[in-house]
């Protein structure tokens, strides 16, 4: 098999092992299949979602149900069910992409879908019993069904394991009675099925349950919440009050609740990175445009490096979440390969797959739900005024990406999260950070070379610059693992600045990789502004990496050993031919006024 051959990075890995440009997947590797599948979402995003913006401004929940029916009669709610329960059965990379091209014309619709595909839908594909899938899956594969997902409650929120619902027990043994207030929960207003997960006696974990949205079972919903953004997608609570359910609608074992819910947000997570991709696209474009149209001082405000550097950045971090995205994604395709081959069930291959990549996942929620605000705050500033103004998409496109940073797990906790898991693999020996961290220490003690490098070879420097800055992270991570050991994780303002710089490295050497292979296949000359953007982005995550590394350094270190890692740090950090930063925006700023459009 094809993926067998090729060296696969398991999660975490890329942080201390070199990745070959040709081992990574790129979007400009979309097979004919998947440029049909994007373009056919692309025509129902502009037909439906983009023509009708207004209404999802004015809350018009049925439309937005009326939308989903209509994605599902087109297919792209099936794309990720596997062909025997009604699905397409689509590779993973085939999934971010519908994710993708479909979320940029509102976040109303991009939360209904992604909440039905993705949390209220996957939960059964990944855990449900045969029986389960046959009764459900079709349904909600085909859009006749919606589901939604009850995790959080009013005193439940990242703690998700404390919720009080409960789950008992009935006398006859043949079903459990359901009791608890759920909150925050998308789709509840039109949803036929909800995944709630509730406590069974004095359970450690929660269970998870599938739930039948039935009026008489002791269902009832609160109204419709006042949201910031996102207005038109349903936000309730919901209820439960002696809701009877079947003991056969668990989902897996008593106790395995909490597993499930992470799991599911682990898809989640990488999801809703590629739920951020098309609007950071078209907030570009539309910047762009107005950015070429309008004219002040007699001049067209698109030639004032002001707003170039603007349209530089927006297009940049487009690029790099693009980058970062689909390697992941084909990275965690791959390993669903490899497990199917070796005899796995679908069910546990997509698990694991998943799971394995966890650190990854949570990264890119991170960086691209942040990239999507900073893109749509800047879109605000092009249009002046009138970005201001309800009048233009720029408005709501800031207020709906503001939840990114807040659902399936907030920032924080993921950045937490990032830091945390990838320790617990080392500690576990799946990832080798100790040998790597050892041999950073050695380096400092050892004299530096004066030899000057020969970084004549497009991204030399920048490859070299992307393995110092690993150096920085394993020993930045590595000395405040010695001396906290377990008890890292109570040192969460550490804890964030190692995974801000987990998070550049892993951001800006996909973009590195993804320009590289490109520039090998196509010229470099063909690349112009794409490696401008890898430079580019490259020159912003030294900057994030030399401020968090000293705000670690200076915080838990002293005396000598702080010496010597600011030292570190220095070195680690250390351009030898620095990048003319102005030149690289006003490259890939000219090439986006000319097109119009955001076009890489
Ligand atoms: C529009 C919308 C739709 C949603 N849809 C769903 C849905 O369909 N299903 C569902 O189950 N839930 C849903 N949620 C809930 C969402 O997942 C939670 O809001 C989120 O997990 C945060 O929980 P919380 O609101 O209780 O905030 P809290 O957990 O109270 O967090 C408040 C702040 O404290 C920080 N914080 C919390 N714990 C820690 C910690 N240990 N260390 C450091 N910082 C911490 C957080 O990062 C945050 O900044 C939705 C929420 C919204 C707003």
């Amino acid at each position: 098999m094809e993926t067998e051959k090729k060296d696969i990075l398991r999660g975490g890995q890329f942080l201390v092992k070199e990745t070959n440009c040709e081992d990574v997947f790129t979007p400009e590797d979309f097979s004919e299949e998947q440029q049909m599948m994007r373009d056919s979402v692309i025509e129902f995003n502009d037909r439906k979602i983009i023509a009708n913006r207004e209404r999802f401004e004015n809350k018009d929940y049925a439309f937005t149900e009326e939308c989903m029916r209509e994605a599902g009669e087109m297919g792209f709610l099936s794309v990720a069910v596997p062909e025997e329960y009604g699905g397409m059965g689509m590779g993973f990379v085939s999934t971010m992409l519908v994710c993708d091209y479909i979320s940029s014309g509102t976040g109303s619709f991009s939360t209904a879908f992604g909440a039905h595909t993705g949390i209220g839908t996957m939960p059964i594909t990944l855990y449900g019993t045969e029986e389960q899938k046959q009764k459900y899956v079709p349904k909600l594969a085909s859009g006749e069904w919606f589901g939604a997902y009850c995790l959080t409650e009013p005193g439940a929120g990242s703690d998700a394991n404390s919720g009080k619902t409960t789950a008992k027990l009935s006398d006859d043994g043949k079903h459990y009675l359901i009791n608890g207030q759920k909150m925050w929960i998308s789709n509840a207003g039109f949803c036929n099925m909800f995944i709630v997960f509730a406590r069974i006696e004095d359970d450690k974990y929660i269970t998870g349950f599938i739930v039948e949205n039935n009026p008489e079972n002791g269902i009832t919903l609160g109204e419709e919440e006042h949201k910031l953004g996102i207005r038109a997608s349903s936000t309730r609570q919901v209820f439960f009050n002696d809701t009877k359910v079947p003991v056969e609608n668990m989902l897996s074992e008593r106790g395995n609740g909490f597993k499930i819910a992470m799991n599911a947000l682990n898809v989640g997570r990488i999801k809703l990175a590629a739920a951020c991709l098309d609007s950071q696209r078209r907030i570009t474009t539309t910047g762009v445009q107005y950015a070429n149209e309008r004219k002040q001082f007699k001049t067209p405000i698109s030639e004032f490096g002001a707003i170039k550097s603007k349209i530089a950045e927006m297009a940049t971090n487009a690029y790099v979440g693009e980058s970062a995205s689909y390697r992941a994604a084909k990275n965690i395709e791959d390993r669903i390969a490899i497990r199917l081959a070796e005899g796995n069930s679908h069910q546990e291959a997509e698990l694991k797959g998943v799971e394995e990549y966890a650190i990854e996942c949570s990264i890119l929620k991170v960086a691209v739900s942040e990239d999507v605000q900073n893109c749509a705050d800047e879109g605000i500033q092009i249009f002046g005024g009138m970005g201001f103004s309800e009048d233009t998409p720029m408005e709501a496109a800031w207020r709906d990406a503001r939840i990114a940073r807040i659902y399936e797990g907030t920032n924080e906790i993921n950045r937490m999260l990032s830091v945390g898991m990838l320790v617990k693999k080392a500690m576990k020996g799946h990832v080798d950070l100790l040998g790597p961290a050892m041999a950073v220490k050695d380096e400092l003690m050892g004299i530096p070379s004066f030899d000057i490098p020969d970084y004549s070879e497009l991204f030399t420097e920048e490859k070299d610059m992307i393995a110092k800055l690993k150096k920085v992270f394993l020993m930045v991570a590595g000395a405040a693992v010695q001396k906290y050991g377990q008890d890292l994780e109570e040192h969460q303002q550490l804890m964030m600045a190692a995974s801000n710089i987990l998070i550049e490295i892993y951001m800006a050497e996909s973009a590195i990789l993804r320009t590289e292979k490109n520039a090998k296949r196509f010229g470099e000359d063909k690349q112009k502004e794409q490696i401008a953007m890898a430079k580019l982005y490259l020159f912003n995550a030294v900057e994030t990496v030399k401020k968090n590394g000293m705000e670690g350094i200076i915080s838990f270190s002293e005396g000598d050993e702080q010496k010597m890692m600011l030292m570190g740090l220095k070195r680690f950090t250390k351009y030898t031919n620095f990048p003319n930063v102005v030149d690289l925006r006003n490259t890939i700023a000219e090439k986006v006024k000319a097109e119009n459009k955001y076009c890489f």
